[in-house]
């Protein structure tokens, strides 16, 4: 099985269902930004529509969009998983890549696209590649830290998109939902059942209506205990 045009509209199907605040979004292989400096070894990454230079959006099916980007790694992906697992391995990457990009708002009116035209030359999109290089040599911050990216609202979010995708008719896998980064967690299957009365009570409401609203007790407390795990970790690491 191939990440072709067949499972890429799957893909945004299922995204546009479960979230859809990200309706417009763009998804695509990481082949489309061949050359351009991209995060090394993973299966997958999302870019705000803040971070769409004009070397990466002129690469995307509609190039004057604002919308944000889920790549998805086919080759990386494969090499974890069988050809069998394949799908299930796009589905999850594509779920924890959406969490990513949420919440947004609902209403959030669209920002006409700058006219970038007059920028194309080649200092520019040098100067572009070195600064997102910089960016992603950056160390991630803490997982308890407020601008976490996996932190513990990361991991609610995805929990509630694999669980839409699900009450939707989607056979997607918990596997793989946190990618390595949660290395210190439990298994996902543990993440879900804390949230389990949310993800059916919430199932309707914006993933901002969501991040209003106070995690149950059990979820909070699990992560308490996966951060001491990442802590005491870490502190056998220095
Ligand atoms: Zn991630």
């Amino acid at each position: 099985m191939s990440l072709d045009a067949s499972l890429l509209s799957h893909c945004h199907a299922i995204v546009h269902r479960i979230a859809p605040e990200l309706r417009g979004v763009h998804i695509v292989p990481d082949s489309v930004f061949e050359g351009l400096a991209m995060p090394p070894d993973c299966r997958g990454f999302a870019i705000e529509s803040e971070h769409l230079t004009f070397d990466i959006s002129e690469r995307l099916p509609e190039h004057t969009s604002t919308s944000p980007v889920i790549v998805l790694c086919p080759n990386a992906i494969r090499e974890d998983s069988s050809d069998d697992a394949f799908r299930d391995g796009v589905m999850s990457v594509l779920l924890h890549e959406a969490a990513h990009l949420l919440p947004r708002p609902v209403a959030a009116g669209r920002i006409s696209p700058p006219d970038f035209s007059y920028l194309d030359c080649a200092a520019v999109r040098a100067r572009l590649d070195e600064r997102r290089a910089k960016a992603i040599a950056l160390p991630e911050p803490s997982p308890d830290a407020e601008d976490a990216v996996h932190g513990w609202r990361f991991l609610r979010r995805v929990c509630h998109l694999w669980s839409r995708a699900r009450l939707a008719g989607w056979d997607v896998p918990t596997a793989g939902l946190l990618g390595n980064s949660f290395w210190y967690c439990s298994q996902e299957a543990h993440w879900v059942m804390s949230l389990f009365s949310e993800l059916v009570r919430l199932r309707n409401a914006t993933f901002c209506e969501i991040e209003s609203t106070e995690p149950p007790k059990e979820f909070m407390s699990m992560w308490q205990h996966a951060l001491s795990t990442f802590y005491r970790f870490r502190g056998t690491q220095t």
